[in-house]
C-alpha cells in the first residue's frame, strides 16, 4: 500500500506556501518537475525543477491553455504500474511517472466575484488543472493528489512518518477531497452560465417540478431564477393565464401568490374582496359591495406603500375597478376572471401584467408548502386554518357587538397573511393599519397604528382610523402592552389566539377599558 515518492508534479495558481513545501520535497530528494509560472517561483527561491515541456517535449502553447495536456503527463499520472501492458506502454513511450500532483486551479469563483467581464471569466476556467486533479484522482492507486495548500503540511508529516512513502489509506483521502474540489469548481462555472445566459441551473432540478421560467434574476440582480411547477391544480399564479404585460420576475411572481391566496380567504358570494400587496405583505385589504368600493377602501390603508404593488380580486374583474386600479401604478393584477371591458382599459397600460386563473384557491384546503435552508427542505402542511370554522371563546366581560365581530374576523383573516409579528387594524371590513415582520408584538402593534395615521392624514380626517377599529393579532399577546398600545389607538376589540401565561393581565386590561376580546385557540405565523 506505500508508495515511494520519487516525482511530484506542481502546477499552482494560488502559490500560498509553495516554497516551503517545494524546499522541503527537494529535501527529501524529491524531483521536481512544474508548469511555466510555478517553475519559474521555484527557480527563484534556488531549488532544482524541471520544466514540464520536458516531460511532454512539447511546449507550452496558447497562452497555458495547453501545457499539462499530453501523454506525457496523462500517461504518467493514468498509467497502472502494475499492469504489464501499462508498464510497457510506459517504458515504450518513456513516460516517467509521477507519484504526486500538486495542483490548485485557476480562481475562477475569485474572478467572476469580482465582476470580471465574459471574455475574462472564461479564461479563468482551468481545463489542464482538473484533468490532472481527476486522472491523479482516479489513480489513487498509485498517486497522490493535493488541491490544497493547508494540505502540505499533513503531507509532509506523512511523508515523514512512511520514510518518504504515502499510504493508500491516505491518498484515498486526498483523492476524495480532490473530487470534490473539482465538483464544486464545476458547479461554480454551471452557476455562472446559468446566471450569464438567464438558463435553468442543473441544480434547480433536485426541487423537482416542471421548469416554467427561467426569470431575467432572482430577489436582486445578481441571483439567477427559475420558475418550477408541481402540477398542484389549484388557482393561482402558478397556474394562471397571462393576458398582458412583461414577463413576470420572480419578485412578482412571490408577491401575487400572497395577494391571490388572501383574497382567496373571501367568498365572493358574500361580498367583493381586494388585496394590494408589497413585499408580501399586504398594505390594503377591504370587502365591499362592489370591486370598485373594495379597492378605494383597500387602497386608503396606505396609498404610499400601494404604489407599485400586486392587486388581488376574488370576484370577476369588472370596468369600473379596473379603470380605478389603472389610475396608480401597479406591477400585477390578478382575478378568477376578467370582463372584455376590463381587460380593454388594462391594455392601455402595456406593462401592467393581468393574470386570470379561472377560480379562487380553496382556504381551508390542504397542501403542502416548502421552505429551504441551507441543505435542506423544511416541509409542512398548508396553514388551512380559517376563522370561520373555529371556536371563538369571549373571554372579556363586554361580548363584541355584531360589526365588531364582523370585523374582527375580517382583521384574522387578513393577518393570517401578514409576516409575523402581525397586528392589524381594521374598520368597516378594511383595514386600517396593518404592521407586519417586527421582532417585537408591541413594534408591530404601534407601526400598525402608525400607518393608520398616516392615512388618516392622507384622507383628510379629523378622526384617527383606528377609534372605534378592531385589531387582530396573529399569535397571542405575552404582556398587556400590545394590547394597551391599541386601546390608546381607539380600538374597541380584540381577536387573537390567546394561550400565553399571562393572558389573566390581558384579559383585566381588556376589562379595564371595556374592550371586548375573543380568543380563537389557532395561531398564524407566518415567517
Ligand atoms: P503556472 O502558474 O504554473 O503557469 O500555471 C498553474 C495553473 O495552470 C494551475 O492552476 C493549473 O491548474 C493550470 N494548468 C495546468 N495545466 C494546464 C493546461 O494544460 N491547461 C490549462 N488551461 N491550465 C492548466
Amino acid at each position: 500500500d506505500l508508495v515511494p515518492v520519487r516525482r511530484a508534479l506542481l502546477s499552482v495558481s494560488d502559490k500560498t506556501g509553495l516554497i516551503d513545501f517545494a524546499k522541503a520535497l527537494a529535501g527529501r530528494g524529491v524531483e521536481l518537475v512544474s508548469t511555466g509560472g510555478t517553475a519559474k517561483a521555484i527557480a527563484a527561491a534556488g531549488i532544482a525543477v524541471r520544466d514540464v515541456s520536458e516531460l511532454t517535449g512539447f511546449p507550452e502553447i496558447m497562452d497555458g491553455r495547453v501545457k499539462t495536456l499530453h501523454p506525457g503527463v496523462h500517461g504518467a499520472l493514468l498509467g497502472v504500474r502494475d499492469d504489464p501492458e501499462h508498464a510497457e506502454a510506459m517504458r515504450q513511450n518513456r513516460i516517467e511517472p509521477i507519484d504526486l500532483v500538486v495542483v490548485n486551479l485557476y480562481p475562477f469563483e475569485e474572478v467572476r466575484r469580482s465582476g470580471a467581464d465574459y471574455p475574462s471569466v472564461v479564461e479563468n476556467i482551468d481545463i489542464g488543472g482538473p484533468a490532472m486533479v481527476r486522472a491523479s484522482a482516479k489513480n489513487h492507486a498509485y498517486v497522490a493528489i493535493v488541491t490544497e495548500p493547508e494540505d502540505y503540511v499533513a503531507v509532509l508529516n506523512a511523508l515523514e512518518l512512511n520514510t518518504g512513502s504515502l499510504t493508500l489509506e491516505f491518498r484515498k483521502k486526498l483523492a476524495a477531497k480532490a473530487f470534490s474540489r473539482s465538483a464544486a469548481y464545476d458547479a461554480a462555472i454551471s452557476q455562472w452560465f446559468a446566471e450569464a445566459l438567464e438558463i435553468e441551473h442543473p441544480t434547480w432540478r433536485a426541487f423537482g417540478g416542471r421548469l416554467e421560467s427561467v426569470m431575467r434574476y432572482g430577489e436582486n440582480p445578481h441571483q439567477a431564477a427559475g420558475f418550477y411547477l408541481t402540477g398542484d391544480a389549484r388557482p393561482g399564479v402558478a397556474t394562471a393565464r397571462q393576458l398582458q404585460g412583461k414577463q413576470l420576475s420572480y419578485n412578482n411572481i412571490n408577491d401575487t401568490d400572497a395577494a391571490f391566496e388572501l383574497v382567496g380567504e373571501f367568498d365572493p358570494a358574500r361580498a367583493a374582496a381586494v388585496a394590494i400587496i408589497k413585499h408580501a405583505n399586504p398594505c390594503g385589504v377591504a370587502v365591499g359591495a362592489s370591486l370598485r368600493d373594495a379597492y378605494a377602501k383597500a387602497l386608503a390603508c396606505d396609498p404610499v406603500s400601494a404604489f407599485g404593488g400586486i392587486v388581488a380580486v376574488n370576484r370577476l374583474l369588472d370596468a369600473e375597478a379596473a379603470e380605478e386600479i389603472v389610475k396608480i401604478f401597479t406591477e400585477v393584477i390578478i382575478a378568477p376572471e376578467a370582463s372584455e371591458e376590463a381587460v380593454r382599459i388594462i391594455a392601455a397600460k402595456k406593462n401592467l401584467r393581468l393574470l386570470v386563473t379561472g377560480g379562487l384557491p380553496d382556504p381551508a384546503a390542504a397542501g403542502v408548502t416548502v421552505k429551504s435552508v441551507a441543505g435542506g427542505l423544511l416541509v409542512q402542511s398548508r396553514d388551512s386554518a380559517v376563522v370561520d370554522a373555529l371556536d371563538l371563546k369571549v373571554v372579556t366581560r363586554r361580548a363584541p357587538s355584531e360589526a365588531e365581530l364582523s370585523d374582527l374576523a375580517f382583521a384574522f383573516r387578513v393577518a393570517k397573511h401578514v409576516k409575523s409579528n402581525a397586528i392589524v387594524y381594521a374598520k368597516d371590513g378594511a383595514t386600517v393599519g396593518v404592521g407586519a415582520g417586527q421582532m417585537s408584538r408591541v413594534d408591530s402593534s404601534r407601526i400598525a397604528a402608525r400607518k393608520a395615521l398616516d392615512a388618516t392624514e392622507a384622507a383628510g380626517l379629523a378622526e384617527p382610523l383606528t377609534k372605534g377599529s378592531v385589531v387582530a393579532s396573529d399569535a397571542f399577546f405575552p404582556f398587556a402592552d400590545g394590547l394597551l398600545a391599541a386601546v390608546e389607538a381607539g380600538a374597541t376589540a380584540v381577536i387573537q389566539p390567546g394561550g400565553s401565561m399571562r393572558d389573566d393581565e390581558v384579559i383585566a386590561a381588556a376589562d379595564r377599558h371595556g374592550i371586548a376580546m375573543v380568543f380563537t385557540g389557532v395561531r398564524h405565523f407566518r415567517h
